[in-house]
């Protein structure tokens, strides 16, 4: 059926295309990416042949008007470069165009690292926030965080491995010293998920810059809470109780 296909593609495991994915790739009219090259390497192994368009939100608005006239009758699949697309990555105005001119819209679902990290990292799953790529100047990335340091959630961070130290450090400064953890190279040959709390990641990071591609996963402010007054006394008290109870049986 004619329409626009939001197609995930993997996250560095080619076998992670799912075949519903390929199979639309392989019926495409055409497919919008955003770089041929890269693009051109899955289509092969999807064993597609389409003809492909380079697409980005900041394209000539006449590149997404011609998409959205082809989708009438035509099946038009939107691929990234990796992952799932619209994910910091192209897509959201194709698709807000599409809904507005009435045309389809469905999804092949698949990897994102994002989601991938969140699992991975032992931290709180239940409630969390996408913050995409930090902003790279010091103030921007600042108040970035300020704006979502009081949020009860899990934190989730697209970074580069030269950056990571740094913006670990500044994570630990306005969010506090949280537990955290840094996933790199998920589902490729190198995965690793390094676990610890943010200052602990940013001198891991500034001894070893991280290499390859890295999702940095923050858990939620009052994971422990700091041992309050009562907490001490109740700690105290069971410790008593269970010395004199060893003593009483030493007797
Ligand atoms: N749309 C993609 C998705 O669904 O995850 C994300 C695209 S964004 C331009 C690329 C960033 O995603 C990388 O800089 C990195 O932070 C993260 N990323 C992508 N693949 C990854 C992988 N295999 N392991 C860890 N992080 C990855």
């Amino acid at each position: 059926a004619p329409g626009l296909y939001i197609v995930a593609g993997p996250i560095g495991n080619l076998s992670d295309l799912s075949p519903r994915a390929a199979e639309i790739l392989r019926q495409a009219d055409v497919v919008a990416v955003e770089d041929t090259r890269v693009s051109a390497k899955l289509l092969r192994h999807a064993g597609s042949d389409r003809p492909m368009v380079p697409y980005h939100d900041h394209s000539d608005d006449r590149v997404r008007a011609r998409l959205i006239e082809r989708m009438a009758s035509e099946v038009v699949a939107l691929l990234s470069d990796a992952g799932t697309p619209l994910i910091s990555d192209p897509g959201y105005k194709l698709v807000r165009d599409a809904r507005g001119a009435g045309r389809a819209v469905t999804t092949i679902p698949g990897p994102c690292a994002a989601i991938a990290a969140v699992t991975l990292s032992g931290l709180p799953s239940d409630r969390f926030l996408f913050m995409g790529f930090l902003p790279p100047k010091t103030k921007a990335r600042g108040d970035a965080l300020a704006e979502v340091a009081g949020l009860r959630a899990s934190l989730i961070f697209y970074e580069s491995g030269p950056r990571c130290a740094a913006s670990l450090a500044d994570m630990a400064a306005a969010l506090g010293d949280r537990p955290a953890a840094l996933c790199r190279e998920i589902s490729k040959a190198y995965e690793e998920t390094l676990t610890g709390s943010l200052s602990e990641l940013s001198a891991a990071c500034a001894a070893k810059e991280p290499r390859g591609e890295i999702v940095i996963v923050v858990g939620p402010p009052g994971e422990k809470p700091p041992a309050d007054e009562d907490d001490v006394e109740a700690a105290l008290a069971e410790a008593l109780t269970r010395l004199s109870a060893s003593q009483a049986a030493s007797e």
